[in-house]
């Protein structure tokens, strides 16, 4: 489905830019007002946070070491009341550093230094999913309920609601999670490389995309619907090569 024209259509996309070092802020500020972003900075995790709860941005670019409340803490806080496209940005290649962030519910994470291009992007790619897949509903709603359910041993995926339950119990799944899993879940029995995901799943170019990102977010998934994570009956290994759900 492609909604390209919604996202044209529709107001300015707002950008909300946390960091507290002025010369990156004002650099990250003209490359998204320059892209036709409107935007609004926060210096500190607290003010951030607070920006984050009052106005209804479509995206957040968060660094991770700010004064006051760091930026693990306000992804954290901010996930517990909205869904918006958050992309951490951290100062140093530590890999815990990537993991943690989207074990709190990042969609994404970026390196500094990274170029314009590159940051606009993730954005880009990031509110495309966010608005192409989770906010407009699907056209129609006449269609017979089961064409939205896709069964899978007990797991049900509702790609209408954008909602899974298994044996009846409601699962919560973050963006990303319900993203790749219905991604697996369209596409049985086919074995896909962590570099196709990243790309079908998470809508980059290759090369930008750290690829510990698919392992992490699976990993988080089999979490909440496998019964044994080590034992994974849903999605499942081939060594060497990648992923797929039988
Ligand atoms: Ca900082």
């Amino acid at each position: 489905m492609n909604n390209t024209n919604n996202i044209n259509n529709d107001r300015k996309k707002k950008i909300l830019i946390v960091e507290d070092e002025k010369s990156i802020s004002e650099i990250l500020t003209y490359t998204v007002n320059r892209e036709g972003y409107e935007s609004e900075c926060a210096f500190d995790g607290i003010t951030a946070l607070r920006l984050a709860l009052e106005d209804n941005f479509d995206l957040i670019l968060l660094d991770v070491m700010l004064p006051g409340m760091d930026g693990f803490e306000v992804c954290r806080k901010v996930r517990e009341k909205l869904d918006t496209p958050i992309i951490m940005l951290t100062a140093r290649e530590e890999e815990s550093d990537k993991v943690m962030g989207l074990e709190l519910g990042a969609d994404d994470y970026m390196t500094k230094p990274f170029s314009h291009a590159e940051l606009i992007s993730r954005i880009k790619a990031n509110i495309r999913r966010y608005y192409g897949e989770n906010r407009i509903p699907a056209a129609g709603s006449a269609g017979a309920e089961s064409d939205n359910i896709i069964s899978i041993n007990g797991l049900l995926i509702d790609t209408k609601k954008y909602s899974v339950s298994k044996n009846g119990k409601e699962i919560s799944l973050s963006k990303k999670e319900y993203d790749l899993l219905e991604f697996f879940a369209k596409n049985r029995g086919t074995v896909f490389q962590r570099e196709e995901i990243m790309e079908k799943v998470w809508g980059y170019e290759g090369f930008y995309g750290d690829l510990r990102t698919v392992d992490v977010t699976l990993s988080r998934i089999r979490k909440k619907i496998e019964n044994n994570p080590a034992e994974p009956e849903y999605i499942q290994n081939k060594r060497g090569v990648g992923y797929y759900m039988s």
